[in-house]
């Protein structure tokens, strides 16, 4: 214990919200452990960070963000500030420039024992090595699509079909029918190539050249893909969560959020409520914005609707029709206080895994429809493997294109009414207690 309580460990996560809050939540973890905790970050990062752990002893190190970038807006630091998530690359590719005033930083703690970097930052890895310190890595995904993305990209049974919508099974794992629309480019592509795909080979580079994954789930949940990376992947991977079960319970405001009260107000009158968000940096186009609206206004059903996208003008007398029956949002939520709120019974996700997780924790079934990155093989998670929510499909049955309202009405209703959403809601509450006893004394995370 001795040496535990005398050891820093420094955090490093990439700059988008959905890596920085399970960053956040870890730092939580160790400190409870007796660890100190720095983390790393830029000036744009830092304040949500700082006001987020401002009740703990948790150092934050400010590391400056390179100037003038060809492509990013000045100020500019974190995806969910991106004009477009086409410049995702000349983020990630700034942040090498970050390297000298890192292994300067880095020199200048004293007692560091490990590094936690996100796998994004596989720059990190050189820097730990030339300091000998030990670099864990971080990613912010599931087991289920760390594993099945990586077999996939391996064994190519994608390679040979008609169409991105023919279904094909996964070697080792035949139960899984996936269509190349699952994956994104450059891993559904029969020869990947491209800027992007050298940043995920290098990324791949450095996590195998590292001493280990820290990953934010837990065993119970998906045990066969956890021990199939173990036996057949590098470097091991190890369990640590749910992470958003570290965060303190939430404090009552003295005001509650307009919205918050309005939850109670529906609460009180006995209601229901679907929850509608898709992260912190979805591009949802203004048609099927206001295909959205119409959906929820034909179900009927309460709903909460966070909603930042551009086009937002597409909602223009929406909120007049459905008042009293439905709140839109257009500021940042605290997402756990929503989910967690008593009359919330569904959520209607684009599946990023920290939504699916604080979805799970809360025992609030899904309406999975996912947007980009690896939130498609989550969905997929979340509807075929775990039973812990339903699927919304674009008209052809595709799991990417446009959703028709009417669509959207008929799935909300079934989650939020009909028999299956009784299934899958009975199910996320036996997952929502085993995610608990993975976390407690004892539990397997
Ligand atoms: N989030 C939040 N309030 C918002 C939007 C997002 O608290 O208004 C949190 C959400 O609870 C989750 C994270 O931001 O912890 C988003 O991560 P996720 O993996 O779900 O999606 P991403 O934003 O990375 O697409």
């Amino acid at each position: 214990m001795d040496s535990v309580s005398a050891s820093r460990i420094v955090l490093f996560p990439f700059m988008s919200k959905g890596h920085i809050i399970p960053f956040l939540q870890l730092a939580r973890l160790l400190l409870h452990r007796g660890i100190t905790v720095t983390i790393f970050t830029t000036p744009a990062n830092s304040p949500f960070i700082r006001h987020s752990l401002a009740d703990t002893d948790a150092s934050v190190v400010d590391l400056p963000f390179p100037q003038n970038v060809p492509g990013l807006p000045a100020g500019v630091e974190s995806t969910d500030r991106l004009p477009s998530m086409s410049l995702f690359l000349p983020l990630v590719n700034a942040t090498k420039l970050i390297q000298p005033d890192f292994e300067h930083a880095l020199q200048n703690l004293s007692g560091v024992s490990c590094l936690v970097s996100d796998g994004f930052l596989g720059w990190t890895q050189k820097s730990a090595e030339k300091l000998g310190i030990p670099r864990l890595v971080l990613f912010g995904m599931s087991n289920y699509s760390a594993t099945v993305s990586r077999v996939v990209v391996l064994d190519r049974p994608h390679v040979d079909l008609d169409s991105d919508d023919e279904p094909f099974e996964v070697p080792s794992f035949e139960w899984i029918k996936l269509t190349r629309n699952d994956f994104e480019s450059p891993f559904k592509d029969p020869e990947p190539k491209g800027p992007l795909f050298e940043f995920i080979i290098e990324q791949g580079i450095a996590t195998s050249k590292s001493q280990g994954l820290v990953v934010n789930s837990f065993y119970e949940l998906e045990p066969l893909f956890l021990e199939y990376w173990n036996r057949e992947f590098d470097p091991k991977a190890w369990c640590v969560g749910p992470l958003c079960m570290a965060e303190p319970p939430r404090v009552e405001p003295l005001m509650k959020p307009i919205w918050v009260q309005w939850l109670d107000t529906k609460l009180a009158e006995g209601g229901t409520v679907i929850y509608v968000a898709f992260g912190s940096q979805a591009e949802i186009s203004s048609e099927q914005l206001q295909e959205i609206a119409i959906g929820l206004e034909k179900s009927e059903v309460n709903f909460l609707w966070v909603v930042r996208s551009k086009g937002l003008e597409a909602l223009e007398g929406f909120e007049e029709r459905v008042k009293g029956r439905g709140v839109v949002v257009k500021e940042w939520v605290e997402q756990r206080e929503i989910l967690d709120h008593e009359s919330v019974i569904g959520f209607m996700s684009h599946c990023g895994w920290n939504s699916v997780l604080e979805s799970i924790c809360a025992c609030v079934p899904i309406l999975a429809w996912p947007m980009m990155a690896e939130q498609h093989l989550n969905a997929r998670m979340v509807a075929e493997e775990l039973g812990v929510g339903l699927r919304i499909l674009a008209e052809s049955g595709s799991v990417r294109g446009f959703v028709k309202w009417e669509n959207i009405e008929k799935m909300v209703r079934e989650l939020m009414e009909g028999g299956k959403g009784k299934e899958v809601r009975k199910k996320v509450k036996e997952i929502g207690e085993a995610a608990r006893r993975a976390m407690e004394e004892g539990g397997s995370s």
